[in-house]
């Protein structure tokens, strides 16, 4: 029989195992503590849990760890670590720190089959989804290295599901893992600490919103279709329409605007008339932008405007009152970045803040 990493284990699933060997509900709780709060790595760590509940525990279920292989410190402060899964795969995540936040972005699948054209994780392919145990633990593992004397999630205080990989294309393992994060008596994130980007799965879009009420991010990137198929396959599939149809029924207010995500890319989407596009399809829609200028790659061939375009184009959406952030990219001397690890940052704030320009 496979074992069950406990990590990727809901409450409710915990409480139902238990009650098969006869366990009250309350350990579940008790198990639950121990492996967000106290972070424990192994089952006999569980001290007020007798032996033969341990054992029993250990009949089905392990504790998994995802292993460092690699840590690279960015001159800015961000901090990109490189775990190996228990199948010998890579994974990133990336901590950001800024004034009042230390912000987590973290991985949902091996690779992305999403396949947008400005972003090296969509280029090496798709390999595996992640687990919600796999997605849960590169939290675990960073605030243990932060701050191994710490409790919980230490002082991370914002996770950005951002990093490899498309959140809503591993839905089921995803919701479970936003789920556990959330555990009052585990890793304590509210639904304003958490925001999960999306490049447009429409259904999923919309399936999510009647899941949970975590910040939603779109990674919009074009005001056109014709443009956003190019840059971005999945427009083909679900197209602006569809898109936008699918964040109206998003749980979303004025106090808890969606963010849409907008890389800007030297001569293809960074004119005034791109601009207006922009303020046509998202105009009257209570929504956010993050204008983030495309940071130049060696591997890819798209150019980042000069900067009086980017403040004409800036200046454009706040004259049609458009909420716009711009922000710099964090962790580029360390290559934190795809297409969407540089938006990190700016999503976070975007979740967080008041209207600001
Ligand atoms: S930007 Fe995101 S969705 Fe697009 S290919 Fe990269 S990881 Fe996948």
């Amino acid at each position: 029989m496979n074992k069950l990493n406990l990590k990727g284990m809901k409450r409710q699933e915990l409480v139902e195992r238990l009650a098969g060997i006869g366990k009250e509900r309350y350990r579940a709780d008790q198990i639950i503590r121990w492996l967000y709060l106290q972070r424990v790595r192994n089952i006999d760590e569980m001290s007020n849990l007798s032996r033969l509940c341990r054992k029993h525990l250990q009949d089905f279920s392990y504790i998994g760890q995802i292993e460092l292989v690699k840590e690279e410190l960015s001159q800015d402060g961000t901090r990109k670590f490189l775990f190996r899964l228990e199948d010998e795969h890579t994974i990133e995540t990336v901590l950001i720190a800024e004034k009042s936040r230390l912000t987590l972005c973290i991985s949902t699948q091996v690779g992305c089959r999403m396949g947008c054209r400005f972003c090296l994780t969509g280029r090496s392919g798709f390999e595996r989804q992640l687990s919600a145990a796999e997605i849960v633990d590169q939290v675990i593992q960073v605030a243990e290295i932060v701050a191994p004397e710490s409790q919980g999630r230490g002082a991370i205080s914002n996770i950005v599901m951002m990093g490899m990989g498309e959140p809503l294309d591993n839905f089921t393992e995803v919701v479970k893992a936003l789920e556990i994060l959330m555990y009052d008596d585990g890793l304590q994130f509210s639904n304003r600490r958490l925001t999960l980007s999306t490049c447009g799965l429409a259904p999923e879009i919309i399936e999510l919103g009647k899941l949970t009420h975590v910040s939603l991010a779109i990674s919009l990137n074009a005001a056109d279709d014709t443009l956003r198929s190019e840059l971005m396959p999945v427009n083909r599939r679900y197209n602006l329409d569809e898109l936008l149809a699918a964040c109206r029924t998003y749980p979303a207010t004025n106090q808890r605007r969606i963010t849409f995500e907008y890389i800007l890319f030297a001569g293809l989407n960074d004119s005034l008339e791109d601009a207006g596009r922009l303020v046509e399809l998202v105009g009257n829609l209570p929504v956010k932008i993050n204008l983030i200028p495309f940071n130049e790659h060696p591997e890819l061939s798209f150019k980042r405007p000069d900067h009086q375009r980017i403040v004409d184009f800036v200046n454009f959406l706040q004259q049609h009152k458009l909420m716009v952030m711009t922000r710099r990219s964090k962790g580029a001397d360390i290559s934190a970045a795809c297409g969407q690890l540089r938006a990190a940052e700016a999503a976070v704030e975007a979740a967080q803040e008041p209207a600001i320009s």
